[in-house]
């Protein structure tokens, strides 16, 4: 899992992340700002027509109070008008902002190293990528909408008191450091709890990840207390980290409420001696009450929003903990073009292991030339998965090369490289979509080539036969297909780019004889006139391959054909017999 927070990115940081999303929309920004200042504009003037409206009422007279209710009126359609411009052109920017983030988190996570991506949950990335994100946006929003206006509003009206009293102004500004300094310390510890409880729901929802998926599991072994205590255990935690917040924020208002009245009470105080001692008059009294009852607003407005600022942040630093991951290197500036491939393979004196000390391949070298089938066997754990993520370059090795037709990989670029190998993995994970977009898998591809990746991966038969055919959409894990049409499917995916290379590693799971051959054909089919790597667990595919190369602790320890290497009553045979029914040279 990530660290949820890192040490110091404080507000600047914060901004300096955030700034660059908003540039883009700088336009609208300008324009929401222009309506705040009008609607900020207002409060001062309304002040003022409080102070002359409050006293004509007061002495009866009709015209004066019309004229100036009439006036307020007028000020408070202008100030609705703007506040809904500011409303509305505001949105949209921040709505922006957390659409583009996601974006580029996302694309971050498809560059991230598997090895980044291996200590990650899925569920907690999930939740990120959705609510985190979520949450920086309404936070930007409140932030540019409400938060920068009930802050110029406040100085507004802080000025307009200073204006019409200041001593009386300084008096209650004296409250003000009191105020702040408790609302900083409830944040702080706002912003603590907040973070608790998000964590607690990131572990939710990567608990209910593995829950959904495991289900079947868990009901197979009738484990359903066993899974149910710890969601209880999950949910209980989630729910006393988010009263701790929620406590906190409870008894927040309270206090701040409690010196808000203390400070209005206080006001009227000193007014009434100010009056008294013929310092000021009803009407300056009147309006300096007006402005500061507007000052109420905006001070509940800044401290509600601090905290929510406060979660964001939190919301924020869990965005860019990703971010922090490390994500694949970059193709060398001197990459070079691939070319047309010819699928010839060397691996020469390869040494790599997934953290230094450990090696899983040592001193690995290997041969194949264009157009030959290679089965690796060997015992689980012997490094030939491995082997497969130094082609496709998803790892390097820390000594050695590996060359395509001469070329080391490293020098070539990776998605090029990528699309002149092709893998079909044990189990291909199945994307949401129609059965052609599962075989074009992002890539342009007309009907008809689909239709003849099928063909070669014999999955034409059954997909033609379902009542969509092609446009037949896949359920969710591939539920309305077996897994030898699956496994079709993915060979038909493997084809389609026409690759040099085919890399594969085949299903240990046993399918009937009937999907075992129709899987067999279209792999054969596959394998006509490419390069081919095989991770095999059938006699008959080690049967049919050109060289067979047993793997055992990242070392190769024997190669040859079926027979050379049953003949030789080496590991090969040991494997033959523990593993396959066949023996028979
Ligand atoms: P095989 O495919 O032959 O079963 P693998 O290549 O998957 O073997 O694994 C070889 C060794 O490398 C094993 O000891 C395995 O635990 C280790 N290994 C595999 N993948 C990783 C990984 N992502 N991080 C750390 N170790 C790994």
């Amino acid at each position: 899992m990530i660290p949820s927070s890192q040490s110091g990115p404080g507000l600047l940081s914060s901004v300096a992340r955030i700034w660059p999303l908003l540039r883009p929309h700088r336009r609208r920004l300008w324009g929401g700002g222009a309506c705040v200042v009008v609607t900020v504009a207002c409060w001062p003037l309304l002040a003022l027509l409080a102070g002359r409206l409050i006293p004509a009422i007061g002495a009866g007279d009709l015209a004066t109070s019309l004229r100036t209710i009439l006036l307020a009126l007028l000020v408070f359609l202008v100030q609705k008008l703007a506040q809904f411009g500011q409303d509305t052109l505001l949105a949209d920017p921040a709505l922006r902002v957390s659409q583009t983030l996601r974006q580029q988190l996302f694309a971050r996570l498809q560059q991230l190293r598997f090895s980044a991506l291996d200590s990650l949950s899925a569920g907690d990335l999930t939740y990120r990528l959705t609510e985190d994100a979520d949450r920086v946006g309404e936070v930007i929003y409140k932030t540019i909408h409400d938060t920068l206006p009930s802050g110029l509003q406040l100085l507004a009206v802080l000025a307009t008191m200073l204006w019409l009293d200041w001593p009386l102004a300084l008096a209650t500004l004296l409250l003000a450091p009191v105020i702040a300094l408790l609302v900083s310390g409830f944040g702080a510890r706002v912003l603590a709890a907040a973070d608790r409880s998000q964590r607690q729901v990131s572990e939710l929802a990567g608990l209910l990840a593995e829950a959904i998926a495991g289900l079947p599991l868990v009901r197979a072994y009738a484990a359903e207390p066993w899974l149910q205590q710890r969601f209880n255990h999950e949910v209980e935690q989630h729910r006393s980290a988010r009263y701790r917040t929620l406590r906190l924020l409870a008894l927040q208002h309270p206090v701040v409420g409690f010196l808000e009245a203390l400070g209005i009470l206080a006001v009227l105080l000193v007014g009434a001696w100010r009056i008294q001692s013929g310092q000021l008059d009803g009407q300056g009294l009147s309006s300096y009450v007006a402005a500061l009852l507007m000052l109420i607003d905006p001070i509940a407005h800044l401290t509600t929003n601090f905290n929510e600022f406060q979660q964001g942040q939190a919301s924020l630093q869990r965005l860019r903990a990703i971010e922090a991951e490390p994500v694949e290197p970059p193709d060398r500036p001197t990459a070079r073009p691939l070319g047309p491939v010819q699928g010839a393979l060397q691996l020469e004196g390869i040494h790599f292991g997934y953290d230094h000390h450990a090696a899983v391949l040592a001193d690995l070298n290997l041969a194949v030339e264009p157009g030959q089938v290679v089965a690796l066997v060997g015992p689980s754990g012997a490094g030939k998965s491995t082997l497969f993520s130094l082609l496709l370059r998803f790892n390097t090795p820390q000594q050695g090369r590996v060359l395509l037709d001469g070329q080391n990989l490293v020098d070539l670029r990776a998605r090029e490289l990528r699309h002149a190998i092709a893998l079909v993995p044990q189990q291909s994970p199945v994307f949401s979509g129609t059965i052609a977009e599962a075989i074009a898998f992002g890539r342009p591809a007309s009907p008809e080539q689909i239709r003849t990746a099928a063909r070669v991966a014999n999955a034409d038969g059954f997909i033609e036969a379902l009542p969509h055919g092609y446009g037949s959409r896949l359920e969710e894990r591939g539920r309305n297909l077996s897994g030898g049409q699956l496994q079709r499917l993915a060979i038909a995916r493997a084809v389609l780019g026409n690759p040099a290379l085919l890399l594969l590693d085949e299903a240990t799971s046993a399918l009937d004889a009937e999907a075992e051959e129709a899987v067999q054909r279209g792999l054969e089919q596959a394998m006509a006139g490419r390069t081919v790597l095989v991770i095999a667990h059938r006699l008959a595919t080690v049967q049919r391959a050109d060289r067979i190369v047993v793997l055992e602790a990242g070392r190769i320890v024997e190669q040859g054909s079926h027979n050379q290497l049953l003949a030789s009553a080496g590991r090969y045979r040991d494997l033959c017999r523990r593993q396959f029914i066949d023996l028979t040279p």
